[in-house]
């Protein structure tokens, strides 16, 4: 399985804010400076990719000197307007140290929502993907409404995946992978290699006893549905060493892999 998953060519990567930052809320720069490094050797390597990334409201909080991530909404949406643009500045920034160009795409719920904003989405990646540029995804939390927001990025991911046609859809995370039960409460948890159906996995999840509806599993999962129904393979796994990500280009199993399957 894993040597088919090797030679797929379009990928998109997710990275939660947990990855991207230090307690702190500020960037984790020798983090993302790996991050960047590894993508940029997967795009010379001939993958197309497209980053999803979190972190807006985290940086953001952090370079107002806000002393804990905010609650209000308002404020969350002025961490973000502040938050994305430092992001951004710095993604450009380290990319371009390896001579890749990327692109800022927001989105909010509705425009997948509304054929034609999201033919133009459509349109959009495809024509950076064809220039090689790395488009870089995020909700755009500022103008994002109850009604149409995607609300975590993972379900986001899961959509640019569909968008975009991706093969993979890999989600970082700060544990590395799917277990059958808390591994924080269980010392005989055990790490799953291999699903394939997420159904049964999401029953797991849903199950008493089992935490793995904690630390925002249940969502991954969902967004590895909503991909699997498109034929996409997912990939959890851990983001705190993104060179494991060569792991996939070299066909060794990595995190936990739930099949797609279009027909499903
Ligand atoms: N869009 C939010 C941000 O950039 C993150 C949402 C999430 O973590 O899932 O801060």
């Amino acid at each position: 399985m894993y040597n088919e998953i090797k030679d797929i060519k379009r990928i998109v990567i997710k990275v939660g804010t947990s990855t991207l930052t230090h307690q702190t809320g500020r960037l984790n720069i020798r983090r993302v400076e790996s991050l960047v490094k590894v993508i940029s050797d997967l795009k010379n390597m001939g993958k197309e990719i497209i980053l999803v990334s979190s972190g807006a409201i985290g940086v953001g909080a952090g370079c107002m000197g806000m002393t804990e991530r905010p609650r209000e909404k308002v404020a969350k949406q002025a961490a973000a307007a502040v938050g994305q643009c430092e992001l951004m500045n710095i993604y450009a920034k380290m990319f371009r140290e390896y001579e890749h160009t990327v692109a800022q795409i927001l989105l909010t719920k509705d425009v997948v929502e509304v054929p034609e904003s999201k033919e133009n989405a459509i349109n959009t990646f495809m024509k950076l993907l064809e220039y090689g540029v790395i488009p870089i995804v995020n909700e755009n939390d500022t103008i994002s409404t109850k009604e149409a927001e995607f609300g975590d990025n993972d379900t986001l991911s899961a959509v640019v995946a569909t968008l975009a046609e991706a093969g993979l859809l890999v989600i970082l995370t700060d544990i590395d992978g799917v277990y059958d039960s808390n591994p924080k409460e269980h010392d005989d948890a055990k790490m799953i290699d291999v699903v394939e159906n997420v159904d049964d996995i999401m029953d797991v999840a849903g199950g008493a006893g089992s935490s793995l509806g904690t630390g925002g599993m249940i969502t991954k999962l969902e967004a590895a549905k909503i991909a699997g129904e498109k034929g996409i393979h997912t990939i959890i796994m851990g983001g705190c060493n993104p060179k494991r990500l060569y792991d996939i280009t070299s066909g060794k199993p990595v995190g936990t892999l739930l099949k797609g399957d279009a027909s499903k």
